[in-house]
């Protein structure tokens, strides 16, 4: 892991976002708080700990202390997102909230004033390599049209199938953060790589 993490600096891309799963909300299973903890002192980048877990309320603080900057949980996971949301801002983190494909953005709508970002989620969680859900990119559209009529203060991201074919999407449907794992990983230039994904190049 800490590997894998001294590569993300060098090749421009800004975040390290980490994918936790339990084995119950996806049919997956990563790792816990420990490994955000024990690879916390490798990086100085900021820590994007997406939680595909269930009960998420009571992880945030173990993840908290582990070294997230941003914890983004999933609505379908939990039954009382506000509390979530404040538990992750009272500790002092970036609160997100995350969406699978299959849920629609009206369902968040009530939240989006108390997020600072929203996760789309443009595969079905639990597997990295998975093609992309075009469909989802009207999401994107739509909360970006929400942003901008005021609904919220939000970064828009969009995780699963990011790859030099579907960011320009991503970006022109009004993604600010896209995350990339099985093309960043697989790529031999990474820094070529993510000029590309953000548009530079
Ligand atoms: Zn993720």
């Amino acid at each position: 892991m800490a590997d894998g993490v001294a590569l993300i600096a060098p090749s421009g891309a800004e975040w390290v976002h980490l994918d936790v799963m339990d084995g119950c909300f996806v049919p997956n299973i990563s790792f816990g708080p420990k490994m955000v903890a024990d690879i916390r002192p490798h990086s100085s980048q900021i820590f994007d700990v997406h939680l595909m877990i269930r009960s998420p309320l009571n992880f945030v603080e173990e993840f908290a202390k582990a070294g997230a900057d941003y914890i983004t949980f999933h609505v379908e996971a939990a039954v009382h997102s506000h509390r979530v949301l404040q538990a992750i801002r009272a500790l002092g983190k970036k609160a997100g909230i995350g969406i699978v494909p299959s849920t629609p953005v009206s369902f968040i709508e009530p939240l989006l004033p108390f997020v600072d970002l929203v996760l789309v989620m443009t595969v079905n969680p639990g597997y990295g390599g998975q093609p992309i859900i075009p469909e989802c990119f009207d999401k994107v559209r739509s909360l970006a049209a929400l942003r901008e009529a005021g609904k919220g203060d939000y970064l828009i991201s969009v995780d699963g199938g990011i790859n030099e074919s579907t960011a320009a999407v991503a970006r022109d449907a009004g993604a600010d953060v896209l995350v990339a794992g099985s093309s960043f990983f697989g790529a031999t230039d990474k820094a070529a790589l993510v000029r590309r994904l953000k548009g530079l190049s």
